[in-house]
């Protein structure tokens, strides 16, 4: 049986002004249905380039999938065709970005917005999707769900507006639903409060969630595995538990170093040095070896491939996991 979600080999190619810049660099990555997986990385590792390509939502004529396969239920989306893609997208796949003033429109009311999918891609009535809309209001945790559906999204707060989103996201029922940054613009509390929403609905719904933060804290309580990227690429993929417990690659514990610990006295965070390369200057060898504080010879003349290392880990890294714990 094909996995809900299996993105082999993607490649995603942007046109800028100085040339092509390749945002993802031969990405594998699988979400089974029910999973909640999390995939990681500073800001400019590719994460929002390889949602939008699954979502056939990269700006066009500026983003493209240059090589590499989607496959949805063992359908490959970069070879369907755009009418196809529309049914696809808010269907099967929906995604709830960042910032949910991009996901709504200003003009319409709350009610209406919700509606519209249900009549676009549910064939429901006017009436029908109206109280549709209510109920979804309600399953996304608004309180006076008939009151929201006549309000316009500026007369709702932040975390408002995004269960709004989710709401949206979640009308067709999808079978995977990405959220890139979700909480990122939200206030600690209510960061928490969305987050547990989205386990709530994926445990109800059994559907597969891809969870995308720039923040390891964020994917610990609510994903099942978690896949790291950096620079275009996959460096670490492992269960959560795993993950926390025995990283693997030294980009993954750079990052949980820079997780704020309530039983952490440290007044700064270790952070790691410098910044993720911009596409076109990675370094030669592994991608990381420009910032690796392990860094050797070999890292900066070869780069490593994705090594299993039991227990569905996987490093991208010369050194075995003994060596990176005994460091
Ligand atoms: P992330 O979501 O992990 O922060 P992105 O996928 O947004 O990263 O970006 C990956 C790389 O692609 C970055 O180097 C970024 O500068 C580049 N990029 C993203 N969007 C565009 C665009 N519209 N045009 C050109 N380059 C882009
Ligand atoms: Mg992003």
């Amino acid at each position: 049986m094909p996995q809900l979600l299996e993105v082999t080999d993607l490649h995603v190619t942007y046109t800028t002004d100085a040339g092509p810049v390749q945002a993802v660099a031969g990405l594998d990555l699988r979400v089974g249905a029910g999973e909640v997986v999390g995939l990681v990385g500073e800001s400019g590792c590719g994460k929002s380039a390889t949602a939008l390509s699954i979502m056939a939502l990269l700006p066009r004529n500026v983003g493209r999938v240059t090589g590499g396969s989607i496959a949805l239920n063992g359908v490959d989306l970069v070879r369907e065709r755009e009418s196809a893609l529309r049914r696809v997208r808010g269907r099967d796949v929906a995604m709830v970005f960042q910032d949910p003033m991009t996901s709504l429109n200003p003009a319409y009311t709350v009610g209406d917005q919700l509606g519209e999918p249900l009549r676009t891609h549910l064939g429901m009535s006017r009436d029908e999707a109206a109280r549709r809309a209510r109920e979804l209001l309600d399953e996304v945790g608004i309180p006076q769900a008939a009151r929201v559906a006549g309000d316009y999204p500026h007369q709702l707060s932040g975390g408002m507006r995004q269960r709004v989103v989710i709401a949206m996201a979640m009308a067709c029922r999808p079978k995977l639903l990405i959220a890139d940054e979700a909480t990122t613009a939200l206030d600690v509390t209510i960061q928490a409060q969305i987050l547990d929403l989205l386990r709530e609905l994926q445990q109800e719904s059994g559907m597969g969630l891809l969870l995308i933060s720039h923040d390891l804290g964020v994917v610990a309580s609510t994903c099942d595995r978690v896949a790291v990227m950096y620079a275009g690429r996959m460096v670490e993929e492992a269960g959560v538990a795993k993950l926390f417990a025995h990283p693997a690659h030294p980009y993954t514990r750079g990052l949980l170093d820079s997780i704020p610990r309530l039983d952490d006295e440290r007044a700064r965070l270790a952070s790691i040095p410098g910044q993720v390369p911009a596409p076109g200057q990675t370094p030669a060898g592994c991608r990381f070896s420009s910032r690796c504080s392990h860094v050797a010879d070999r890292c900066r003349e070869r780069e490593p491939g994705l090594v299993a290392l039991g227990g569905g880990q996987a490093s991208r890294c010369w050194l075995s996991l003994d060596e990176v714990e005994a460091r």
